[in-house]
């Protein structure tokens, strides 16, 4: 069965992409109801004709501030910025009582990661805890957790955890700076499902300073397991890091990914997620996202709106993270 699905993968993204986005349309009318789920969490300002987002109604935190241990290459704490800080289990429960009581209603808990490639979670799980007991949503980015984390978790009751899939020796060495494979990514994931959580897993496309290597991987340790849902963002090269002025992959790429991620597993929640060059690029990303039969996106050009209309599909918006769509 192993070999059977990676044969299956690699066999549909190698179609062409005349064939792939038009097969991977007709398996998305045929499985999924005519809608189209759109993101629009607080982290970034959202305002088009359709709709306006309300910025206090979803926020991201790093239990680490700005502080990161592995410096990855293409983040080098740069993502943390603009994440409001707590950076104790106190201060995270206090946080999340102003953010509740000023209108909040869901948090992505996230981090940087210490040197095994985790977010150090540990210690806030009872604050976690805290966090659902004011009655928020609440996900958290884990990085590769070990199955004490995973369960304390799951005591804790949080909704939903995200992780990214890296497929490829290389890229997490070159860029995570971790002695890491693909199967190490998926014992992570299996650690989260075996505790019973509902884990979103993320896949970026181009990490490998904008080279695609080990998507497909990627996507074998997803569509392998029991995994409902997938996010795939796009390498998005960021100012004050070394990977600043590389090429993203380009659109087709992406689309190309998407559809063999529709037609490899015709019953999963594909999410085109918030992380991705901003310009022409987001457009076309996101056009060829719709023929590949995406259930959703996250912070979509106008244009895709009215594009998702034409075909069909009823547009609809929500200001929480696109996991939760
Ligand atoms: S990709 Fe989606 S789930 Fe992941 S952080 Fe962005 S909006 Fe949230």
């Amino acid at each position: 069965m192993p070999v059977e699905l990676r044969r299956q993968l690699a066999e549909v993204y190698h179609l062409p992409l005349k064939e792939l986005l038009p097969a991977a349309w007709r398996l998305r009318l045929k499985n999924f109801p005519p809608v189209l789920g759109l993101a629009t969490p607080g982290s970034k300002h959202y305002d088009s004709g359709d709709h306006r987002n309300h910025r206090r109604l979803f926020v991201t935190i790093s239990i680490t501030g700005q502080g990161c241990r592995l410096q990855c290459e293409h983040c080098r704490g740069e993502l943390l910025k603009s994440m409001y800080p707590a950076t104790t289990p106190a201060a995270l429960l206090e946080l999340g009582r102003q953010l509740k009581d000023g209108g909040c209603r869901g948090v992505l808990v996230s981090g940087g990661a210490d040197l095994g490639g985790r977010v150090p979670l540990l210690p806030y799980l009872e604050a976690l805890a805290g966090l659902k007991g004011l009655g928020l949503k609440v996900i958290v980015h884990t990085g590769l957790a070990d199955p004490a984390t995973a369960r304390g978790l799951k005591n804790a009751g949080v909704d939903q955890v995200l992780l990214d899939i890296i497929g490829d020796r290389e890229t997490a060495r070159r860029v995570y700076h971790l002695e890491m494979d693909p199967a190490d990514y998926g014992a992570a994931l299996e650690n989260l499902l075996s505790a019973g959580l509902k884990v979103v897993p993320h896949i970026v496309a181009g990490l490998n300073f904008g080279r695609l290597a080990g998507e497909l991987e990627a996507l074998y340790q997803v569509l392998s397991r029991d995994c409902r849902d997938l996010v795939l963002v796009v390498l998005t090269p960021l100012p004050g890091t070394p990977m600043a002025g590389i090429t993203p992959p380009p659109p087709a790429a992406v689309g190309r990914l998407l559809a063999t991620a529709r037609l490899a597993g015709p019953r999963l929640n594909i999410l085109l997620g918030c992380a991705r060059p901003a310009g022409r690029h987001r457009l076309w990303t996101e056009l060829y996202a719709l023929r590949a039969g995406v259930n959703g996106m996250a912070y979509p050009h106008e244009a895709t709106v009215a594009r998702a209309r034409r075909l069909g599909l009823k547009p609809f918006f929500s200001d929480l993270c696109c996991s939760l769509l």
